[in-house]
């Protein structure tokens, strides 16, 4: 069944749930496009309702089908995939924000992998962040699609993530390697901001204008249901200079790294108002931002420390007294210190990075992976 009025979708949620028998009128049926069987079609003048007494009984239906990785793969582009399962192998830590239909669009890149092989899947808006490396999930309702001769899967709307048990027969160690690009990190404030919100329905997905975030409610202007503000969900982008001892950059600043920023510092409702949310960035703060292919993909607040506890922020997760704590960390710096310095003579003669710096850079790497 293919329900191609957005209103409708809670009805059917609704029966579903009260597994209530249903008469459909002026449905349309066509032949499935997975091949097999009929799908039935219900539009914008379809009628449904709720029949008392069936001649048959309720009968579950089957586990949503799902493919390998080998089968996706051997698939046209733009086809359905109901469902896959797979272990995420790799997570881009950077994500990459596109303009459309006038809005701008999240999205981030992450490999499956199953004992067929191994697929790119693309996840966007809501569901960055939903999987993490070394797990296993079955994802549903992705399609297929091409760039440069190589399959990949795309997610909907429809989209679910479920993590699941891991697959039997792939190998503990995750042998998938890709190249990202180097982390660097940058410490500066910020001198000039300006933050765009913008919100849409989560009933039929339609970016609102004027939504007034101090008023209870608001109406979508496209299904016409009165909802509360806050069921609107926010989508933030800022463009900030960034100045510090590099000087001064141009940032563009991604609405997950947004929204990560203020979850952690409790700060979710300075996301009501475009300005609060600008003043905020203007006010003093030391920010850490993270870039990686010139990507903000990480920004923290830099909090008044001592020097050794600010080359290190995941000591809060640390055990042990701060005696013992600085001892073990001088000690890790200095081997991180000579990798570094290695690594910049091979690799990068012409940049000219200060140790310090570059030991954040690692650390930040490794406190992600
Ligand atoms: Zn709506």
């Amino acid at each position: 069944m293919v329900i191609f009025a957005p209103d409708k979708h809670i009805s059917f949620k609704q029966a579903e749930k009260n597994k209530s028998p249903v008469k459909l009128t002026k449905i349309s049926k066509r032949v499935s496009s997975e091949g097999q069987g009929f799908d039935v079609q219900c539009g914008r003048l379809t009628e449904m309702s709720v029949v008392d007494r069936l001649s048959f009984g309720f009968k579950a239906p089957s586990q949503i089908p799902s493919r390998s990785v080998g089968e996706v793969k051997r698939m046209a582009p733009k086809q359905q995939v109901c469902a896959v399962i797979g272990r995420v192998v790799h997570v881009s830590q950077s994500t990459e924000t596109v303009e459309f239909q006038g809005a701008s669009i999240e999205t981030q890149s992450c490999y499956l992998e199953d004992n067929t092989g191994t697929i790119k899947l693309q996840l966007w808006e809501s569901l960055i962040g939903k999987v993490a490396f070394g797990c296993t999930y079955k994802i549903t309702n992705v399609s297929t699609r091409v760039f440069a001769g190589s399959m990949y899967l795309t997610t909907s709307r429809q989209t679910e993530v479920e993590e699941v048990a891991p697959l039997v027969g792939l190998s503990e160690n995750i042998q998938f390697t890709i190249d990202e690009g180097e982390v660097i990190v940058l410490e500066g404030s910020v001198t000039s901001v300006e933050v765009a919100i913008s919100r849409r329905c989560v009933r039929c997905q339609a970016w609102q204008q004027d939504v007034d975030t101090r008023g209870q409610f608001h109406r979508c202007f496209r299904c016409k249901r009165l909802q509360y503000v806050k069921a609107y969900q926010p989508t933030v982008n800022a463009s900030v200079t960034f100045v510090g001892d590099f000087g001064d950059r141009e940032l563009t600043l991604p609405n997950s790294v947004i929204k990560r920023y203020v979850e952690r510092e409790n700060l979710s409702d300075l996301l009501n108002d475009a300005q609060d949310f600008e003043e905020h960035l203007m006010m003093n703060i030391v920010f850490k931002m993270s870039l990686q292919r010139d990507v903000v993909i990480c920004m923290e607040k830099v909090p008044e420390r001592s020097t050794v506890q600010c080359m290190h922020p995941d000591t809060g997760q640390m055990e042990g007294s701060d005696a013992e704590l600085i001892a073990v960390e001088s000690g890790d710096v200095e081997v991180v210190a000579v990798r570094v310095e290695g690594e910049v003579a091979e690799e990068e003669p012409e940049e000219s990075l200060d140790v310090e710096d570059t030991v954040d850079d690692v650390e930040t790497r490794e406190a992600v992976v």
